[in-house]
Formats: C-alpha cells, structure tokens, sequence
C-alpha cells in the first residue's frame, strides 16, 4: 500500500494513471478513496489542515472577496486567512449559531467549534447564497456528513481523529461536486500543497479504527463532561455531547497552569483527536479570545476512571495550594 516513488514509468509512451507525486500517487489514491466514502463526496489530501485551508480559500476566491468565519473556530483558521488579507480577502466573524451575514462569499463553519464548542446552525448557512465550507475535524464523518445538510465542501484537520495518532500531519477537502473536486486538484499540483505518501499510508492505518476510536472517545468524553461539571474547581463545561473533545475553566490563569503541570497520566500538549489524551490551556495561544483558564481536553483511549483521577488529583491540588 505504501509506494514512496516519485515517478512511474509511462507504458508504450504514454502516462499512465500515476506518472509523478505532485499530480499523484497511489497511497495518496487509496486515501481519498476512503475519505470520499466516509464523508459522501470527493476527497482530496493536502500537507496540512492549514494547508487544505489556504487551497480552498484560494482556489475559489478572488480578490476583493468576503469570507465569513465562525467566531470561536480554531484559532489558526482566522490567522491563516488574515494571512490571506494581504492578497485582498476579508475576513469577517460571525456567531455561527445563527445564519451567517450578507455580502459574504464564503462561509466557513465549524462543528463543532475548537475550543468553544458550538454547534453550526447548518440549515441557515445552506440557505445563504454562498458556498459553505464545514471544518467538521471534531465531529469527523463518524458523527456528521455536512454534505448531507447542505455543505458544499467538508474540511479536516486529518492530522487528529482521521489519522488518530498524533504522528501523520495531514489535510482533506471532501467536495459535494466533481468540478469542484477537480478546480481544487489543479489548483493542488499547481501549487504544490500536496500531501506525501508516508502519511497517507498512516492515515489509512488509522481509518481502519477510526468509527470503534470515536465511539470509545465520546462514551469517556461524556462521562468526564459530567464529573467536570460537579466538581467545585470548575466554573464551566463546554461539550457538544458527542465526540472526544471538551473544554473546561478553572478560576484563572494560575489554577490553568498548576492544572497542567500536575497531570500524571494526560500529557500536557497541543493538538487534538489523538489515541492518548492531551490537555493544555488555550491562552498560551490564543491570548484575550479565550477565557484564561480555558482548558481544552481531547479524550484518548485510556480508561475512564484513570483519567477521572487524573484529573481529580490536579484538580485537587488547587485546593492546597
Ligand atoms: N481545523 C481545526 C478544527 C483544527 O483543530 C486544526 C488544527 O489544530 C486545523 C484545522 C489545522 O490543521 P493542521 O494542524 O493539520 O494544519
């Protein structure tokens, strides 16, 4: 499944399905075959989840253009586009829970939101003339398909739950039509945002678990969504109640680092929708848009109860200190 060329020999002097990586290759192939599947569409891979971004914004846009994003959406999506400002996009922000504004020619929506938590109102955005892009990298196809609501486009991050073990940074765009797929496919050997053979072939490990990885993730999710909430240290749950990811507030931005730095078994990392939990406090990057104590927790396959204590013992210790 794995094939690392960068070439494949033309047959009676002719290319022939694959003839040179950036157009193409067969792991990569296989990969968007099983992504198109799962979300209902046509898949196709890139280098990153920002990298998807950036090539869905540009191939469809032009200068002059509106785009209008989900307030509370990963961070990294409003950098990335504000990035794109210089090339005469605009960006503006919407509460997503409701419909998204005129004069917008792109609407991006993501469910749910990272690290608030809220749902798109997704019949609203398929109403409004523009083409609607959901970042669906935490609900995954396991539990929503935006193509069937309305989405012209589906986005991940398959760097988190598609590949699922924090080790294969990848992107995928699912288009609702086959022109669309194709704009954008040109648009990817063109620039070269494509995605390497190595890890789609992790990628293609990870979808074989990706549905039995969810289901454990919610099941322990919702469980420790519902501790969070008792417990006397915690001011705020945020979770949609379904998927591995959940956000939560201690009193500030000490108590978030104490809590940080006192976990035992939960690592204290960035990212998301792995097969072990991570944890970290949101302001380190996104500074006054997130609550200070905002801890944002991706749910991993441990037993519930272990990661209830680990979180109850660092928890814990505000009390002491
Ligand atoms: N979309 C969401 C919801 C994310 O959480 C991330 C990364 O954290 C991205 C997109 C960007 O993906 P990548 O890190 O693979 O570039």
């Amino acid at each position: 499944m794995l094939d690392r060329s960068t070439i494949w020999p033309y047959r009676d002097g002719e290319p022939g399905e694959f003839y040179y990586q950036r157009y193409g290759h067969p792991t990569g192939a296989e990969a968007e075959r099983r992504l198109g599947e799962l979300d209902g569409g046509h898949a196709l891979l890139f280098a990153s989840g920002a990298g998807a971004t950036t090539a869905l914004a540009l191939a469809f846009l032009s200068p002059g253009d509106t785009i209008a994003l989900a307030e509370g959406a990963y961070f990294g999506t409003g950098t990335t586009f504000r990035e794109l400002e210089r090339w005469g996009l605009t960006l503006v922000e919407f509460d997503q829970t409701g419909p998204p504004p005129d004069g917008a020619d792109l609407i991006w929506l993501e469910a749910p939101s990272n690290p608030f938590l809220t749902m798109p109102d997704l019949e609203a955005a398929a109403a409004h003339a523009a083409p609607v892009v959901v970042d669906a990298t935490a609900a995954t196809p396991v539990q929503l398909r935006p193509l069937e609501h309305g989405a012209d486009f589906v986005l991940h991050s398959a760097t988190k739950y598609l590949a699922g073990h924090d080790d294969a940074l990848l992107g995928v765009v699912v288009s609702r039509r086959e022109a669309d797929a194709e704009r954008l496919k040109e648009f990817r050997t063109r620039t070269g945002i494509v995605a390497a053979p190595d890890p789609c072939y992790l990628l293609l490990r990870g979808l074989k678990t990706l549905e039995v990885r969810v289901h454990r993730q919610t099941q322990s999710a919702t469980e420790l969504a519902r501790r969070l909430g008792e417990h006397d240290a915690v001011t705020n749950v945020r979770y949609p109640g379904f998927g591995g990811l959940l956000s939560f507030d201690v009193a500030g931005a000490d108590e978030a680092r104490h809590v940080e730095t006192s976990l035992r078994l939960i690592t204290n990392a960035t990212s998301l929708g792995g097969v072990d939990s991570v944890l970290e406090a949101r302001a380190r990057w996104e500074a006054e848009r997130v609550p200070p104590g905002l801890l944002r927790l991706s749910v991993g396959l441990e037993p519930v109860q272990d990661l209830w204590e680990d979180l109850a013992h660092a928890l814990g210790t505000l009390r002491d200190r």
